[in-house]
């Protein structure tokens, strides 16, 4: 009788809209190995935009967490992954846990699994922005995963180096390029950007960082308030807004019928993808929107003081602004008006990979013991 192929089985534990996007090509590539199975864990630590994030992969959770509760803080979001995932990896005993990033989702996986005895992988492994406070808990959660974690994915050379300085050995660490290209090729059909929306010049906003909750999301509305004030009629302003109530909140207050300002709820990624590639330059605090930047040629204005990500500012695509008004606005009025400044950022190379990270990834998990 013909025995079952022997397959490894691989969790993917995800919870946020970022680890959904960047883990889905790693998820795609491994249901087409012949050797793995993957099983889609979500924890729902953002229930509706993992959701979101997920469709148009074609992909649902196999198993569902469902950690989520209204006002919930990184603490209790990790206490409760701990706990609801034990009972899973008790029973299915996988091969390997890949968790992906910097989430309290990431942390708490890794850490559960480590103590379930199942082996970490760890996807984006390495980026470091040096300071614990910025961004918070990232910088905590990312060092934490990388101690429970016995191969690391990283992106890039310079996310290679810091493992190593931190006592991970040589040969658990793979630089095998950042998914999001890979997720950007997939769900992006590319075409020639073009800043240009309804005769208006598109300027993209996102920003959600917990480090910037109150006086600096406050700042960096106004400087957006500021800008569209002056542009009007020229320019238009998209902003699909962060649900936390803590950006929400002051976003309705301060750009709520703003002309040249559109506030939306979270656009699907398809959607998103589409207007970033039509804009002439994107202000955001992003993680995922500074590595999407070079795929799609549109330069970012980073909204925050330090990056983890520094190939996006060396390869010229991106420029920390911080949530200093003045210098958002000196910034955002440069690249709309300066022909020479706007090509100047966006004709480097891109840092991020070649959009073949998921198949890496795959090949490693099946064939690493
Ligand atoms: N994104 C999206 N819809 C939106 C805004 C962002 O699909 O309305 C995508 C974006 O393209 C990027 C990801 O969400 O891939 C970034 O997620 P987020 O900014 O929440 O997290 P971070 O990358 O900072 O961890």
């Amino acid at each position: 009788m013909d025995q079952p192929p022997l397959t490894k089985k691989v969790f993917f534990v995800m919870g946020t809209r970022p680890e959904a996007i960047k883990l889905a090509p790693a998820v795609e590539a491994a249901r087409r190995h012949g050797s793995l199975t993957a099983l889609l864990v979500s924890t729902s630590q953002h229930r509706e935009m993992l959701r979101q994030a997920l469709a148009p992969f074609g992909l649902t959770p196999d198993i569902d967490l469902d950690v989520m509760t209204a006002n919930q803080t990184p603490a209790r979001v990790a206490a409760e992954v701990l706990r609801r995932l034990e009972p899973h990896l008790e029973r299915e005993r996988p091969a390997w846990t890949v968790v992906q990033g910097d989430t309290t989702t990431a942390l708490a996986a890794a850490w559960g699994s480590f103590y379930a005895g199942v082996p970490v992988a760890h996807v984006e492994a390495g980026l470091r922005s040096g300071r614990m406070d910025s961004p918070f808990p990232e910088e905590f959660n990312r060092k934490g995963v990388a101690v429970a974690a016995s191969l690391h994915f990283a992106p890039t050379e310079r996310a290679r180096r810091h493992l190593l300085a931190e006592g991970a050995p040589d040969e658990s660490i793979h630089v095998v390029g950042n998914t999001i290209v890979d997720a950007v090729h997939r769900i992006h059909a590319a075409g020639t950007p073009s800043g240009e929306a309804g005769g208006r010049t598109l300027v993209l906003v996102t920003l959600h960082r917990r480090e910037s909750f109150g006086e600096p999301v406050r700042r960096v509305l106004e400087a957006i308030r500021e800008l569209a004030r002056e542009r009007e009629g020229s320019v238009r302003i998209v902003y699909p807004v962060h649900p936390n109530p803590s950006v929400d909140r002051p976003a309705r207050e301060i750009l709520g019928g703003v002309p040249g300002v559109d506030l939306h709820p979270p656009l699907d990624y398809p959607d998103f993808l589409a207007l970033f590639s039509r804009a002439r330059l994107v202000l955001s605090d992003s993680g995922g929107v500074q590595e999407e930047a070079p795929s799609l040629g549109v330069p970012v204005l980073i909204l925050r003081d330090v990056t983890e990500r520094p190939e996006v500012v060396e390869s010229g695509w991106g420029k920390l602004v911080g949530t200093d008004a003045d210098l958002i606005l000196a910034e955002s009025r440069r690249l709309l008006d300066d022909e020479t400044a706007w090509k100047a950022m966006t004709s480097g190379p891109n840092p991020f990979g070649d959009g073949k990270s998921g198949e890496r990834i795959a090949e490693l998990l099946a064939t690493r013991p």
